[in-house]
C-alpha cells in the first residue's frame, strides 16, 4: 500500500523528508505530497505523479519547517487527483493527517460530519479523520486525546501520522492493520511505513504493533495502547539489511513478500466497496450473458469465478481468455463484459473491453491500479485495494481477485435467492476468517514446503491436476511453476487425465494434485480415484490435502498438510500454499524469481 512518512528535528527537515518519500516510492506512486508545521497551520503541497515529478510542479523541497508529513499514495478511495492526494488537512488548517490502508466506515463518518455542516474537499476514506480531528479537540481542547478518540471511530486498517499547528514539534501515529515503525535518530525523530525512509539517516528503529500509537518529538518516543493508554516498553532494534533487502521488508524476493502480504491483501479486498460489488451483481442479473475476460493468470481467477457463480448464485458465466475474446465472444448491448487485471493495461484485455463497447454491452472491471485505462474506461470499477505488485508473477493481486469474485458471486446469489441471509452470512464469516488462517499456514508450513521442494525439484515434467473449483487453482498454480521455474507443467482437470494425458504419466512425470476438503465428498472421492490411476502407473504423487483427509493423506507419496478448513475457502488456501511451493522450487534451483525470463509485469502489446 502506500507509503507514509513523518519527521522531527532540531533543524529544518523538509529535505530528509522528501529523501524519506523518494525511498518509499515504490509502495505507491500515483501522487504524492508533503505538510509541513509552521506559524499558525500546516503547509501542504501536494500532486498527481511521482515524486520527482511532483516536486518540479509543486517545489516541495522549498518549503521550512523542523516537522512535516509526507506521502505517496496508492489509491484505494477517490480518483488520482491532486485533491485526493495526501496530506489531507482539517477545515480550519490545524490538523494534517497522512494515512496508509481503509476506512471501512468512512460513508457513515462522512454523513455524520456533513450533517453537521462539514464540507468536504477529496473523495477519499481518510478526510474523514481530518474533520474528526478537529471536531474532537473542539470538545475535549487536548491533541492527544482528540487524535485517540477519533481514531477510535475509525474500523478497518490502517496507519496514520497527524501533525498540528497547534503542538509544533510532535508527531502522532497509530498503527491498525497497516505497517508503521518508529526510527530514533539523534537530532531528530521519524515515522514511516517502513525504515527504508530513514535509513540514511538512523538504523535504530522501534517497530509499532497493532493498537499501539506513538507520540514523537525530536527528543522522545512514547508508546502507548490505542484502547486504554496504558505505556508500551519496548526496545529499539538495529536495521542491519541494506537498502534493496530493507525495501523487500526483509524478505529475500518480492514474490515471497507478496505471499506473505496475503492475509492483508485479503482483508482489502473484503473491504472493497460493498456499493459497487451491489451494483455489478444486480447487473449480472439483469444481463442476458456476463463474460469474465482475462489473461494469463487472471484468465485463471475468471474460471475460478465461474465455479463460484455457478455454485453460490446458480448462474453461468462464459469466461474467454482476453486474446480471444475478439474472436470468440459474442456481446451485445444485452450483455456486460467484466475484465480482470492487475495494472488495468494488459493489451489484450483492453483490445476484448473495446470491442464489447464497440458491440454496446455494458462494461465492468476489477483493477488494482487507480487511473489505469481499465478503471477509466469501463462503466463499473472495483479496486481490489492490492498495493503495488513488484514480482512480475501475480500472487497477492490474483487472490484478492479471486476474493472479489466470490464476494459478487455470494450478493448475486443472495440477491437472486439461490442463497438464505444465514448461508450468506455464515460464508461471509469464513471469508473474515480466512486472512489468519493464511497467516498461520504460511507461519507453519513454510519450512515444511521447502523442505519438500527442495526434495522434488528434480523432476523435470510436471502435472497439476484439481477437480471442480480446484482445477483452476491448479491451472493457476502450473502457471506459476512454470512461470519462475521453467520447468514443464502441466495444469489439467483431474477428470480429464484419464482421457489421454495419463500415456505420460511414468516415475519421471511428477503429479501435484490440489486435494479438495473432505466435507466436498464427490469431489475429493473423484479426485482420491485420479490419484489413484497415477500411482497405478508408478506416479510419483504430491497432493496438498486436510488434515482430517485420512484416506488422500495415506495414498499420496508426499502431503502437504492443512488444518481443517470450510470448502469455500479451501481452494484458495490450497492456492497460497502451491505458490509457495512454486517459490520455493525456482529458489532450490536458482532462478530469477521476481523478474523470470522473456516476462514482463503487465504485459502493454498485442
Ligand atoms: N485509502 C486512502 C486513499 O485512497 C489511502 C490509500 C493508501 O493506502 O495508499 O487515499
Amino acid at each position: 500500500m502506500c507509503g507514509i512518512s513523518a519527521v522531527t528535528g532540531s533543524e529544518d527537515i523538509v529535505a530528509i523528508l522528501y529523501e524519506s518519500i523518494l525511498n518509499l516510492e515504490y509502495r505507491g506512486y500515483d501522487s504524492c505530497g508533503l505538510g509541513v508545521v509552521g506559524n499558525g497551520n500546516v503547509t501542504v503541497r501536494k500532486n498527481t505523479g511521482g515524486v520527482e515529478e511532483v516536486n518540479r510542479k509543486e517545489h516541495l523541497t522549498k518549503l521550512k519547517g523542523k516537522t512535516g508529513i509526507a506521502h505517496t499514495r496508492w489509491a484505494t478511495h477517490g480518483k488520482v487527483s491532486r485533491e485526493n492526494a495526501h496530506p489531507h488537512n482539517s477545515a480550519d488548517g490545524q490538523f494534517s493527517i497522512v494515512h496508509n490502508g481503509i476506512i471501512n466506515n468512512y460513508e457513515d463518518l462522512r454523513d455524520e460530519l456533513m450533517a453537521q455542516g462539514v464540507v468536504f474537499k477529496s473523495e477519499t476514506d481518510t478526510e474523514v479523520m481530518a474533520h474528526l480531528l478537529e471536531k474532537t479537540f473542539q470538545e475535549t481542547g487536548d491533541i492527544e486525546q482528540a487524535f485517540i478518540q477519533s481514531v477510535k471511530r475509525l474500523e478497518g486498517s490502517f496507519a496514520f501520522c497527524m501533525v498540528s499547528a497547534r503542538s509544533q514539534q510532535t508527531i502522532y501515529c497509530v498503527r491498525q492493520g497497516s505497517p508503521l515503525v518508529l526510527g530514533l535518530g539523534t537530532k531528530s525523530n521519524f515515522v514511516a511505513s517502513d525504515v527504508n525512509a530513514f535509513l540514511q539517516h538512523t538504523r535504530k528503529a522501534l517497530v509499532l504493533e497493532d493498537g499501539e500509537y506513538a507520540t514523537v518529538t525530536p527528543d522522545s518516543v512514547t508508546v502507548r495502547k490505542t484502547a486504554d493508554g496504558s505505556l508500551v516498553s519496548r526496545k529499539p532494534i538495529r536495521i542491519e539489511w541494506d537498502a534493496e533487502t530493507s525495501r523487500k521488508g526483509g524478505y529475500a524476493h518480492y514474490m515471497l513478500k507478496e505471499i506473505f502480504e496475503q492475509p492483508q491483501t485479503i482483508r482489502n479486498a473484503l473491504a472493497a466497496t460493498q456499493e459497487g460489488v451491489e451494483r455489478i451483481a444486480s447487473q449480472i442479473r439483469e444481463r442476458r450473458d456476463t463474460y469474465m475476460m482475462g489473461v494469463g493468470t487472471t484468465h485463471y481467477v475468471a474460471q475460478a469465478g465461474q465455479y463460484f457463480f455457478s455454485s453460490l448464485a446458480g448462474k453461468y458465466l462464459p469466461v474467454v481468455s482476453s486474446d480471444e475474446f475478439v474472436d470468440l465472444a459474442v456481446v451485445g448491448p444485452q450483455d456486460m463484459v467484466m475484465a480482470i487485471s492487475q495494472s488495468g493495461e494488459t493489451y489484450d484485455t483492453r483490445r476484448g473491453i473495446a470491442h464489447a463497447k464497440d458491440q454496446g454491452a455494458r462494461t465492468a472491471s476489477i483493477v488494482n491500479v487507480m487511473g489505469s485505462s481499465l478503471s477509466m474506461s469501463t462503466d463499473e470499477v472495483i479496486m481490489q485495494g492490492s498495493g503495488p505488485e513488484i514480482c512480475v508473477v501475480s500472487t497477492k493481486a490474483a487472490l484478492a481477485q479471486m476474493v472479489i469474485l466470490l464476494r459478487l458471486a455470494l450478493e448475486t446469489g443472495l440477491q437472486e435467492g439461490t442463497l438464505a441471509a444465514e448461508q450468506y452470512d455464515e460464508s461471509y464469516s469464513h471469508l473474515k476468517a480466512l486472512p489468519d488462517t493464511v497467516t498461520a499456514v504460511l507461519n507453519e508450513r513454510s519450512g515444511f514446503v521447502r523442505n519438500l521442494a527442495d526434495k522434488t525439484v528434480g523432476y523435470r515434467n510436471w502435472l497439476m491436476l484439481g477437480r471442480g473449483i480446484y482445477y483452476p487453482m491448479a491451472l493457476e498454480a502450473a502457471l506459476k511453476l512454470k512461470e519462475i521455474t521453467y520447468l514443464h507443467v502441466e495444469g489439467m482437470a483431474a477428470g480429464f487425465l484419464k482421457h489421454g494425458t495419463l500415456a505420460l504419466v511414468d516415475e519421471e512425470m511428477m503429479s501435484f494434485f490440489l486435494v479438495p476438503t473432505p466435507e466436498e465428498k464427490e469431489l475429493n472421492q473423484h479426485t482420491i480415484s485420479a490419484i489413484e490411476e497415477v500411482k497405478a502407473r508408478k506416479g510419483p504423487v504430491i497432493g496438498i490435502a486436510f488434515e482430517n483427509d485420512k484416506r488422500a493423506l495415506k495414498l499420496l507419496d508426499h502431503a502437504i498438510e492443512l488444518p481443517p478448513t470450510p470448502p469455500l475457502v479451501a481452494p484458495l488456501l490450497e492456492l497460497v500454499v502451491a505458490q509457495l511451493f512454486s517459490y520455493f522450487s525456482a529458489l532450490k534451483l536458482g532462478r530469477s524469481i521476481d523478474k523470470p525470463r522473456n516476462l514482463a509485469k503487465s504485459v502493454t502489446v498485442g
